[in-house]
């Protein structure tokens, strides 16, 4: 996916999420779920991940409580070593937009650990509060994370690779693979 396509799509996203926050704010600031699938993803993978997995139970809980919100898409990747990503969209109202790409996949299982390991980077930055852009989340991830690959500028976390690979374990039972295993782009660029 280029750049080009890849803005118009998030501009078009930031003004339907604008327009659906000056909808709510009238009535609860954060009666909307803070993790929400997107299409082509199964209407069912967070129902069944929540079902089965104490630890993404864990983590929506962990974002219910913060101003960040997640926004999940489906995505065939391109390249077979790129399985997810999380970009910072924008803030509006008060309310911080992020947006995790997850390699699309036939096999639920699979896709809610990498679900996991991308609502492991919302978390983290959910908790710096002084993330408010895509700049800021870069600069969060120099510090904090280790850097995979400097075009476009991509990083990892051992928390989100350690809670992939746990997801992968309570979904399937004690067989570690690598198909927990994501490289990781995030806090990318190329959506400015
Ligand atoms: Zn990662």
């Amino acid at each position: 996916m280029n750049s080009a396509v890849i803005r118009r799509t998030l501009l078009f996203l930031l003004v339907v999420l604008t327009f659906s926050r000056t909808s709510a704010q009238a009535d609860e600031p954060f009666a909307d779920p803070h993790v929400r699938l997107l299409p082509p993803c199964g209407s069912t993978l967070l129902d069944d991940a929540l079902e089965h997995s104490e630890t993404i139970r864990s983590l929506v809980d962990r974002l219910t409580s913060t101003d960040l919100v997640v926004y999940v898409r489906c995505t065939a990747f391109r390249t077979s070593e790129l399985s997810g990503s999380l970009r910072f969209m924008g803030s509006v109202a008060g309310v911080r937009y992020t947006i995790a790409d997850v390699r699309l996949q036939t096999q639920w299982r699979n896709q809610a650990a990498m679900l996991a390991h991308e609502l492991m980077h919302a978390v983290e930055v959910a908790e710096a509060s002084w993330v408010h852009s895509a700049a800021d989340m870069e600069a969060f991830y120099r510090e904090n994370g280790t850097m995979t690959s400097d075009r476009p500028p991509s990083f990892e976390t051992i928390a989100a690779r350690e809670v992939g690979r746990r997801v992968y374990r309570e979904l399937y039972g004690p067989m570690p693979t690598k198909a927990a295993e994501t490289r990781h782009d995030g806090g990318t660029s190329d959506d400015n």
